[in-house]
């Protein structure tokens, strides 16, 4: 955050004391309670960053969720965690879906989730678009979510309409076969080289035209033109833009206001305000 207003001061004994006054977090805090107090339609905008508060690795690739750059299979891992590897080599990107699931297993999602799972029922519209696979904004009663990148726990076979969501990995025999059919299963995740699921993609532009009165981007970089280009369209719009990142990212100069901040913290905060003004 940049300084607001640097001023230069000499004291008694000469020397220069820079007195650097920031604008304060708590002005910006107050300035997204501002935009909630006037809104009624609300899209969010998640990535790994809003699970790391619940313990989840932000690893990249598929949701966010790998980071070894050479395996030791000496394959990178976006050809591992591909759909033709797990066509060609299933057992080579179940090992890694199952580490994937073993660092998300127990997980419980955090006072961010949460808040905007409060937020459905007291605003006309919410929306929540999501990159993570773990599920957590569901699991904190989040109901209008687009999982753009699918989810771990619904598995479903590569040959017949055979399918099932769990609660976790453990139990299954890896690969995982379809007991119906035997041939290989999957989780309904987006692999690497593979399109984004077309009915949330149609869902969310449905929702998009509707229009927002404003959208938060939190806890993630943006790298997807899928993920930047609703901030993009929300800023062309002249709709209210919220960034929560600790870091700066893609869409940080588009934003109206930008909180440096971890996603459950500022999420907890803006909520605790937005109620504490309504009560009085
Ligand atoms: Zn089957």
């Amino acid at each position: 955050m940049l300084p607001r207003k640097v001023a230069w001061t000499t004291t008694g004994r000469g020397s220069m004391e820079r007195l650097v006054e920031r604008q304060s977090p708590e002005d910006d805090l107050e300035r997204v309670v501002d935009v909630l107090a006037r809104s009624r339609s609300l899209l969010f905008i998640t990535g790994a960053g809003i699970s790391a508060d619940s313990g989840l690795p932000t690893y990249r690739g598929i949701g966010g969720l790998y980071n070894a750059e050479h395996p030791e299979e000496g394959f990178p891992i976006e050809e591992i965690l591909s759909g033709e590897m797990l066509r060609w080599r299933p057992e080579l990107t179940w090992k890694y879906l199952g580490q994937i699931e073993q660092a998300a297993r127990g997980a419980r999602f955090n006072r961010g989730h949460e808040v905007i799972a409060e937020m459905e029922s007291c605003f006309e519209r919410v929306w929540t678009l999501t990159q993570n696979i773990d599920g957590l904004h569901r699991q904190a009663g989040a109901r209008n979510v687009l999982e753009i990148h699918g989810t771990l726990h619904d598995l479903i076979c590569m040959q017949c309409r055979w399918q099932q969501t769990v609660a976790d990995y453990s139990g299954l025999k890896m690969p995982p076969q379809c007991p119906e059919c035997q041939a290989i299963v999957r989780p309904r995740v987006v692999l690497f080289g593979e399109t984004l699921p077309s009915e949330t993609v149609e869902r969310f532009y449905g929702e998009l035209d509707a229009g927002f009165d404003a959208v938060f981007s939190i806890g993630t970089t943006s790298v997807f033109p899928y993920i930047a280009g609703p901030v993009e369209v929300a800023h062309r719009c002249g709709w209210a833009t919220i960034e929560i990142n600790p870091t700066p990212t893609r869409v940080s100069h588009l934003v109206d206001i930008k909180l440096s901040m971890r996603a459950a913290e500022a999420m907890d905060a803006i909520w605790s305000r937005y109620r504490a003004r309504r009560r009085s």
